[in-house]
């Protein structure tokens, strides 16, 4: 019989030789006799189906690293046609897929809960949310990429310094999240970008919001880019198929490009300020060294200016600032002032001498002239005449000396009063000043700097949604230690704890003095619980740092009581629970912290 030649002829015969060789219809057996028959080799690899691999190789999901690492897998199996890598890559990724549904969620939330209740420097509660947010936008729909993301979230936390350590005075706003958590924008325009169809419209109400609210308010100096900035949301609101969608990926990659650029240059000009205004404050301390307090005043706003930059710092220079050109033109003011009554006097005493000098040279002539009359008289009765005349300018010319020398005591006496008026204006002024923010002795702010330090914190924590604490401190027995050791030994004691307080508190804390031996420190960012912890740890450092009095060991104690802002308060309210949190602990024994 002529050996068969099309599949279906050489698959009857295999049938066939099978049942008279009583070989039994496996698989194996069916191939094997085929391929005798069909005069084929057999090897697999030859009727290796490259092809449909190749299409189910694209369908595969490569959103996760994991899931991107199988298809590669697969890809190399593929191209040395490879049966075993083959099974084995399905195999792994059949277990993944398993794996996917066991992912140890409730250790993430375990770890979640515990950085979400720790405090890390600059890191509030409405930054952490934000991040939050931006996770669930990017990882919607997908829960390895979810689990991924948040897992990176947790641990840049973790990484992030604690929150009462000594770490630099870094504004909040400027602390990003590490690469690895952040959903940039281009992650997601790419995550998307394979799942196009999952370009929510929420997720393009989100986009857009961006573009048309937040970059635009960013850019009110560049009109151009806030332009584009509008119709790249417009764009975005109108991209509902896929094909539009990748079209604008194009767009927001070349508009983020500008937006680097722009920055880049935005940080030059930046420094480009700050080496003016470092430049500027030089030549201004060279100007003010004559007066100690001005040239402190310079000193701290360089240094300042020296350490990195924020806007609590920028405003506590500012506010220096403000207090060293009120002070100078108010001395330059005084100093005119003196300076032109001392002319005035001068000019009036060298009239006097001017006057004087003509009637004694008068005086002079006119003896000169009875000398020649006495010497000339012929009788008694003739020098009884020039007597008369003589002792008539004598007396004139004592009364005009006498005159003189009142006059001057008058202006001498004038001279010191507008000195001790000048001096009583600069103690004032030093004392009383309106503009003057910061207490002289302690350094501290004084009220009208809390007043102001105060408005601007309770607008950043009701913007941020933060909490924001008070602390008031008064110091224990301090009368006693006044009484016992003298006042200048009280006034080095405040300046001791002030010291004390603004080295242990975080730089972001304020510090004001609020009267003769009570503090206020605002605490920002802060809950109630740790605001308390954090006045412990102060006593505490107070009693290792002992005040030194003609080395005499003194342990300054201090009572004080601890509130956060309530809505609806004011300072003044706010202050006061302060206050009565701050009597009970001096009612209950002194030297410890109440919540009120
Ligand atoms: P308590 O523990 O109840 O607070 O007692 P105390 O003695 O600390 O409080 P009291 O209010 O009786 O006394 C406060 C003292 O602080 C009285 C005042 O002489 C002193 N004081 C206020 N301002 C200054 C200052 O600027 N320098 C100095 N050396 N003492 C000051
Ligand atoms: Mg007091
Ligand atoms: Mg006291």
């Amino acid at each position: 019989m002529p050996s068969p030649s099309n599949p279906s002829e050489i698959a009857r015969e295999t049938l066939r030789l099978l049942a008279s060789r009583r070989i039994s219809p496996s698989p194996e057996n069916y191939r094997d006799i085929y391929n005798e028959i069909a005069g084929t080799s057999g090897n697999l690899a030859e009727n290796f189906p490259k092809r449909e691999l190749q299409a189910l190789q694209t369908a595969l999901p490569k959103e996760t690293a994991v899931q991107q690492k199988l298809v590669k897998r697969f890809e190399q199996a593929l191209k040395g046609r490879n049966w075993d890598e083959l099974r084995d890559g399905i195999a792994e990724l059949v277990k993944q897929l398993a794996n996917e549904h066991e992912l140890p969620w409730s250790d993430l939330f375990r770890d979640f809960l515990r950085q979400w209740e720790n405090k890390q420097a600059g890191l509030t509660v409405a930054r952490k949310r934000e991040a939050i947010e931006r996770v669930l936008v990017a990882a919607a729909g997908n829960s390895e990429l979810l689990f991924g993301r948040l897992q990176g979230l947790v641990k840049s936390w973790a990484g992030s310094a604690p929150a009462d350590g000594d770490i630099p005075l870094v504004d909040p706003g400027t602390i990003a999240m590490p690469e690895a958590s952040l959903p940039l924008v281009g992650d997601i325009v790419a995550d998307s970008a394979t799942r196009t169809s999952e370009l929510s419209s929420d997720l393009r109400d989100l986009f857009a919001y961006t573009f048309e609210d937040l970059v635009t308010t960013q850019l009110v100096d560049e009109p151009e880019l806030a332009a584009d900035a509008r119709m790249l949301a417009h764009k975005v609101r109108c991209a509902t198929s896929p094909s539009a969608q990748q079209g604008l990926l194009a767009g927001i990659k070349r508009f983020a490009f500008r937006l680097e650029i722009l920055a880049e240059d935005r940080a030059e000009l930046r420094a480009g300020l700050l080496n003016l205004l470092q430049l500027l404050i030089e030549n201004v301390g060279e100007l003010v060294t004559e007066d100690r307090w001005l040239a402190g005043q310079i000193d701290i706003v360089r240094d300042i200016v020296a350490s990195p930059l924020n806007i609590r710092s920028i405003g506590d220079a500012e506010g220096r600032l403000k207090e060293v050109i009120y002070k100078q033109s108010q001395l330059k003011r005084s100093l005119n002032e003196a300076r032109e009554s001392l002319k005035q006097m001068l000019a009036g005493f060298v009239d006097h001498l001017a006057e004087f000098a003509d009637s004694t040279s008068d005086y002079h002539d006119k003896i000169e002239y009875c000398a020649h009359r006495i010497s000339m008289a012929e009788d008694i009765t003739q020098l009884e005449d020039v007597l008369a005349e003589v002792i008539r300018e004598t007396r004139i010319i004592q009364l005009n000396a006498q005159r003189s020398r009142d006059e001057l005591r008058a202006a001498k006496q004038r001279v010191s009063e507008a000195e001790a008026r000048i001096g009583e204006l600069q103690v004032e002024l030093d004392r009383a000043s309106t503009l003057v923010r910061h207490d002289q002795l302690t350094g501290a702010l004084n009220r009208r700097g809390l007043e102001e330090a105060f408005e601007k914190e309770v607008a950043r924590a009701q913007r941020r949604q933060s909490t924001l604490c008070v602390a008031l401190l008064d110091i224990d027995n301090f009368k006693k230690l006044n009484d016992s050791l003298g006042h200048d030994a009280g006034d080095a004691a405040l300046i001791h704890l002030a010291t004390v307080i603004r080295e242990t508190m975080r730089p972001q804390d304020t510090v004001a003095r609020f009267g003769g031996e009570e503090f206020i420190i605002v605490l920002p960012d802060t809950s109630v619980g740790d605001a308390q912890t954090a006045i412990v740890r102060l006593q505490r450092e107070l009693t290792r740092r002992i005040f030194l009095h003609n080395n005499d060991r003194r342990l300054i104690t201090f009572s004080a009581g601890v509130t956060d802002l309530q809505p609806g308060d004011t300072q003044v309210s706010v202050t006061k629970r302060a206050d009565e949190a701050m009597y009970m602990a001096k009612q209950s024994g002194k030297n410890r912290v109440m919540i009120g």
